[in-house]
């Protein structure tokens, strides 16, 4: 009963030598979502032993190139691949016009349905749920619209403690995002990912790019109340994350570089039952 993401990049827009754009993989319980898809996706997917066919839905945050860039060869290889049954991705508005574009005038167009939904980059709410799982929105502070998102098990019939993962990228450093990840995980996220663009010696240039530093993830993810923080989307011209990686951690100590191809997983665990208190 897994509870796992895989990260397939961890850079941002310029390329950087074996650093690829953002996309994550998260798997629960064998059901597999993907979270933003930059560039190349398709052979990273091959190499992460991962079924284009068996991903339910594709969350994106925002338009950015960096970010879905990797969306449409993606869909098209699902039509080689014989796809049938619907395609559900979420995601700002503006991203339906790429959509319709690519399902009604490309060249080959795709025989299987794509269900867009419209994510309200405003607020927060409940965006997608299944049996076993729910989605919700974060709105986050960018240079276009952009949404962050937390994926959160429901209760099991076996008292099992529900996993939880939230997703943060792009962003300035948001406290209103750190309370409504809060809010939505009461006992603390247990995994989450922030952008992580810039060291703090460079936080002029974050600002002005509508981005965040290492430190101001970690400061975030501990407003959250995170039980793990994950950093990401490194500007090329930082060689080693690993100085980003200690930054971090000066602030929030559990912070680890997303390295690529590294799978981060949530061990399925009995609730904690809490016993009244004994005088
Ligand atoms: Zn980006
Ligand atoms: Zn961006």
């Amino acid at each position: 009963m897994r509870f796992e993401v895989t990260i397939l990049g961890n850079g941002s827009a310029s390329p950087a030598p074996g650093r690829h754009q953002t996309a994550h993989i998260l798997n629960v319980r064998e059901q597999f979502f993907m979270v933003d898809c930059g560039e190349g996706m398709r052979a990273r997917l091959v190499r992460a032993g991962v079924s284009p066919l068996k991903i339910g839905a594709i969350f994106i945050s925002h338009i950015h190139g960096d970010h879905v860039y990797g969306l449409m060869p993606l869909v098209a290889s699902l039509g080689l691949s014989g796809k049938q049954t619907p395609l559900k991705i979420f995601g700002p508005a503006e991203l339906r016009k790429l959509i319709d574009f690519f399902q009604h005038d490309f060249g080959n167009p795709v025989l299987f349905d794509i269900e867009f939904t419209p994510v309200d980059t405003t607020r927060s709410q409940l965006v997608y749920e299944n049996r076993s799982m729910e989605v919700f929105s974060v709105p986050l502070r960018h240079r276009t619209p952009t949404t962050g998102y937390v994926f959160r098990e429901k209760p099991d019939t076996q008292g099992h403690k529900s996993r939880s993962y939230a997703f943060l990228s792009d962003t300035l450093p948001s406290p209103k995002a750190a309370r409504i990840v809060s809010e939505l995980v009461p006992e603390g996220v247990d995994l989450m990912y922030h952008e992580s663009t810039f060291a703090d010696a460079d936080r002029r240039l974050a600002r002005e790019t509508g981005h965040s530093t290492a430190l101001q993830a970690a400061k975030i993810a501990g407003a959250a109340r995170a039980r793990k923080l994950l950093i990401g989307h490194f500007s090329s011209r930082y060689k080693d994350p690993s100085a980003l990686e200690a930054e971090a951690r000066t602030a929030f100590a559990e912070t680890y570089v997303a390295g690529e191809f590294e799978t981060f997983s949530v061990p399925l665990a009995k609730a904690v039952s809490v016993s009244p208190e004994k005088d």
